[in-house]
C-alpha cells in the first residue's frame, strides 16, 4: 500500500481537557498518502493499523529496493564505461580513423 503509517499528537482545543491543562496530547494513528496533487491523511482504527502498517512497510521496502537498483545500475554503467575507456584498442586503424570520435 503506497503510504506511511504515523502517530500524530494534537490538542483537541477543549480548555478542560488534559491536553490543554497538562500537555498530555492526544495520539492518533494515521495513514499519510502522497498523491500527484497533494497529500491525504486519515485516522486509522486498530484493525486498520494492523492491516495497513505491514502493507505500507512492504511498499517502502519496495521503493527503497527500486532506488538502490537505480544507483547500482548507474554504478555498473560507469564501471563498464571506465573499462571501455581503459581497454579500448585502435591498433590497426589508420591515423585518421583513430582520431575520429565514435558514435
Ligand atoms: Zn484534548
Amino acid at each position: 500500500m503506497p503510504g506511511v503509517v504515523t502517530v500524530s499528537r494534537h490538542r483537541c482545543g477543549n480548555s478542560g481537557c488534559a491536553c490543554t491543562r497538562e500537555g498530555k496530547l492526544h495520539e492518533a494513528v494515521r495513514i499519510l498518502i502522497k498523491f500527484k496533487d497533494g497529500y491525504a491523511t486519515r485516522c486509522l482504527s486498530q484493525e486498520e493499523v494492523d492491516s495497513f502498517r505491514p502493507r505500507t512497510e512492504a511498499y517502502q521496502r519496495l521503493r527503497k529496493a527500486r532506488g538502490n537498483l537505480g544507483k547500482w545500475h548507474k554504478e555498473v554503467i560507469e564501471l563498464i564505461d571506465q573499462i571501455e575507456r581503459e581497454r579500448r584498442s585502435l591498433e590497426g586503424l589508420s591515423e585518421e580513423d583513430r582520431k575520429r570520435p565514435l558514435r
